[in-house]
């Protein structure tokens, strides 16, 4: 298994409740290497763009919204098979159903401020790196 990349994002309810930290450790103790992360506040267009994917479901004004309602923290992870890692460190996007233990289910608020993003695959993880990060910004 090579080692991969993955785009992470610690959400605003996250930053709000200032557990970036808390969150970094379980990343960290999950064997994801952060190569690369940066504290924003993405704008309106950003989000639009960056959840473009999610553009006709019934949830994308609303998390658009909310992704913009406080500052974020943009990291690359890297990892053996860093994508799946991190979606399994993270649990599922419903804190409701995401396993004991994971960080969505320990801190999140709520479906929406669900505290993390992640990549769901490798295709997709290599171009939301490159939304966020040039080259020179990541550093294994
Ligand atoms: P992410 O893409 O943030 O890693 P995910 O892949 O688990 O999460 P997606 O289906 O890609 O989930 O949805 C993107 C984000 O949109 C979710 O993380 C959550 O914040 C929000 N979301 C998803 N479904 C709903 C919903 N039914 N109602 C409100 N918000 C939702
Ligand atoms: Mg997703």
């Amino acid at each position: 298994m090579a080692v991969e990349q993955t785009l992470s994002i610690i959400k605003p309810d996250a930053t709000r409740r200032n557990i970036t930290g808390a969150i970094n450790a379980r990343l960290e103790e999950a064997g994801l290497r952060i190569v690369a992360q940066k504290r924003i506040r993405l704008g309106r267009d950003q989000a639009e763009a960056f959840y473009d994917v999610h553009k006709e479901r019934p949830f994308y004004d609303s998390l658009c919204e909310f992704m913009t309602s406080g500052p974020v923290v943009v990291q690359v992870l890297e990892a053996e098979n860093a994508v799946a890692l991190n979606r399994e460190v993270m649990g599922a996007t419903n804190p409701a159903d995401a396993a004991p233990g994971t960080i969505r289910a320990d801190l999140a608020e709520s479906l929406e401020a669900n505290s993390v993003h992640g990549s769901d695959s490798p295709d997709n993880a290599a171009r939301e790196v490159a939304f966020f990060f040039s080259d020179e910004e990541i550093v294994g």
